[in-house]
């Protein structure tokens, strides 16, 4: 039951779909990691959208997804396995390196960006 369509030479669009997605994967991971965004952990000097004023934006720390995970991982290993004390699952929440970062104008108030980690 091998029945073989035979595609006419001129039908050229199979080899134009493969070219089209051909941006190689090894520059997507980086990209997706530097991904450009101009807010970071530290306050940034910049033009505030809402008020015009050139401020400093003010800098917040919150929880975001990534406490969250770590937490997941470690409350597995704490309450699960026994393997680390269970009350080492708030730690994420305390280390500045995992938290996201949320800008604020300290003229208008109104919130800028957020610097998130994941
Ligand atoms: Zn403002």
């Amino acid at each position: 039951m091998t029945t073989k369509v035979e595609v006419p030479p001129s039908y050229d669009s199979e080899d134009v779909e493969q070219n089209a997605p051909a941006s190689s994967p090894q520059n997507d991971s980086r990209y997706v990691s530097s991904r450009a965004s101009p807010y970071n952990t530290n306050p940034i000097e910049m033009d505030c959208p809402h008020c015009q004023n050139h401020i400093v934006s003010h800098i917040e720390r919150c929880a975001g997804i990534l406490p969250w995970i770590i937490f997941a991982i470690l409350a597995f290993l704490g309450l699960f396995l026994f393997i680390i004390p269970w009350c080492f699952c708030c730690v994420p929440f305390f280390l500045d390196q995992l938290l996201d970062v949320n800008h604020t104008c300290p003229a208008c108030k109104k919130f800028l960006g957020r610097f998130s980690r994941v």
